[in-house]
């Protein structure tokens, strides 16, 4: 049984969570806590309390008991939503005209997606990141960030380093300068083993401060533990999967197939089995879906309906100060549409609930592999 946790994080002071390997001089900041900058803050917490790394210590951080999720920028009382690589929005304005706002996953089978246009301007519609705090009507949640500049640090004196200024990129709030919304940051903890529940929540007690990401010398990172609830339930894999297929047959799609949608909610790092990274030509197999289970295609195409990305995560080994080796994944956001023939339905939705409860591939204990069956701005949003 899983348990898990939904966790709030409020900033105290900007954060900087670098998107490329420090080390450039101009460092631009990621707009959500990675899993394992969380994992990496509360493993330093526990360090600073009890010395040496004892049993419960490798329990919590190093095995594959606790999974700590990215946290996304939220407000309060909503749970945000992910913009997959499918929605899209207004070329020129954007989310600021909601009403242009769609997901394409479901076009595939009819063209006419490529022609529309702004209901407010006219204009044509492009890809739109981010995220949503809501969805009806639509509520973008935008991080703002701000520049600064700064001395280097001398990693082994801990003393400024001569004539070394860099510019980094800080998250500081939400909504502009002169209406400042409070800037959560939203996540969610599973839990595999519940003998460390009573660990984990003596870790996470409402304000406890906990410090994240670079520049820490400098009195950036400095978060609080708002508060912390079990995860609110959402609706049935089996009732989402059956609104996805409604939705997918006024589409047009084939009445005999069963369709569903992966969508990653954080980076996949998948290996095959000669250890080679799983990227572009991933199968259904590649996530153990039985046989017969496919891609869907674009008609009369051999081209399947994935929209891909990958995406280099560069390591930081804290303990010894020295780069690990980048991990290559599929980047979050990244949208899948698979099939199977109504008989293998069942064995089908046995493990698509199986990957949404456990995540797939590896540094699942650092948030990676999260996937959303049927994610419901699929099917909610396309029209
Ligand atoms: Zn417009």
């Amino acid at each position: 049984m899983v348990l898990e946790i939904a966790l709030n994080l409020q900033l105290h002071a900007p954060v900087a969570l670098h998107r490329t390997r420090a080390g450039v001089q101009f460092v631009e900041t990621l707009d959500y806590i990675p899993g394992t900058a969380l994992r990496g803050a509360l493993a330093e917490a526990y360090l600073t309390e009890h010395g040496a790394p004892d049993n419960t210590f490798r329990a919590l951080f190093l095995s594959e008991q606790v999974q700590y999720g990215d946290l996304w920028p939220s407000l309060e009382g909503q749970q945000a939503i992910l913009l997959p690589a499918t929605a899209q929005a207004c070329k020129r304005h954007g989310l600021k005209h909601d009403q242009s706002f769609r997901d394409s996953l479901l076009d595939v089978w009819n063209t006419l997606g490529n022609d529309r246009k702004c209901p407010v301007c006219g204009e044509s519609l492009d890809r739109v990141s981010g995220y949503l705090g809501r969805l009806d009507p639509v509520k973008p949640i935008s991080p703002r960030s701000r520049l600064r500049v700064s001395t280097a640090i001398e990693r082994g004196t801990g003393t400024v380093a001569r004539e070394m200024l860099f510019t980094q990129h800080t998250l500081v709030g939400l909504g502009t300068p002169d209406n400042k919304q409070l800037l959560l940051f939203q996540g969610i903890v599973r839990l595999f083993d519940p003998t460390l529940q009573s660990e984990l929540m003596r870790l996470l007690q409402p304000n406890t401060t906990l410090f994240l990401g670079a520049g820490r010398s400098r009195g950036l990172g400095q978060v609080e533990v708002k508060a912390w609830s079990k995860v609110p339930a959402t609706e049935l894999l089996a009732e989402r999967c059956q609104q996805f297929n409604a939705t997918a047959q006024r589409a047009g799609g084939d009445a005999s197939k069963r369709y569903f949608s992966l969508t990653l909610l954080s980076h996949l790092a998948l290996r095959d089995d000669l250890l080679r990274p799983v990227l572009g030509e991933i199968t259904p197999q590649h996530l153990g879906l039985p046989d017969g289970v496919t891609w869907v295609r674009y008609p009369g195409s051999d081209q399947p309906v994935l929209f891909l990305s990958a995406i280099s995560v560069p390591g930081w080994n804290a303990a010894i100060g020295l780069p690990k080796p980048d991990t290559v994944a599929l980047m979050r956001g990244s949208v899948l549409l698979g099939q199977c023939d109504a008989t293998q339905e069942q064995a089908v939705l046995a493990r698509l609930t199986q990957i949404e409860a456990e995540g797939v591939g590896e540094r699942r204990n650092e948030g990676f592999g999260r996937v959303a069956v049927c994610y419901p701005i699929h099917y909610t949003c396309w029209r």
